[in-house]
């Protein structure tokens, strides 16, 4: 079946600080899916590396206070377009990130705390009947 998968996680180098975050567990799904890796922060326009941004109740805020919740909307979309070109059933997500992040995201003051809540991306993506793992928990959910 098709699984989107962010990117990061499938090697590429689209996180905020210009690194993946490769897992050779999710890699090897090739072998029997096909992944789809979208990075919905790259979508939404922003720049690698950039400033990394939490989500502050309905806004995601980058550490230097831009407002970047029109970014991160916009890049959700895209990943719900591609979701459903793809007609992928199945999402694996990284985990914690204000994009990515599903039931349990960083708390919005940069100091690593976690809270519940879920990433913009995976919140949309949900919200369409999209089921939501992430890289602790894909071969349970699979
Ligand atoms: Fe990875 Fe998602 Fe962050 Fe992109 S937005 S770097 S895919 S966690």
């Amino acid at each position: 079946m098709n699984i989107l998968v962010s990117a990061c996680l499938l090697g590429v180098d689209c996180r905020y600080c210009g690194d993946s975050c490769r897992n050779e567990g999710i890699l090897n799904l090739k072998d029997k899916h096909n992944l789809i890796p979208v990075c919905p922060e790259q979508l939404g326009g922003l720049p690698t590396p950039r400033v990394p941004s939490e989500r502050k109740g309905e806004l995601v805020v980058g550490k230097d206070g831009t407002d970047v919740t029109e970014e991160f909307q916009k890049g959700a979309e895209q990943a719900l377009y591609l979701c459903q070109l793809y007609e992928c059933e199945t999402a694996i997500l990284k985990k914690n990130s204000p994009s990515c992040g599903f039931g349990i995201i960083y708390d919005g003051t940069f100091t690593g705390n976690k809270v519940s809540g879920d990433g913009v991306a995976a919140e949309l993506l949900s919200q369409h009947g999209v089921l939501v793992l992430n890289e602790d928990n894909y071969a349970e959910g699979l």
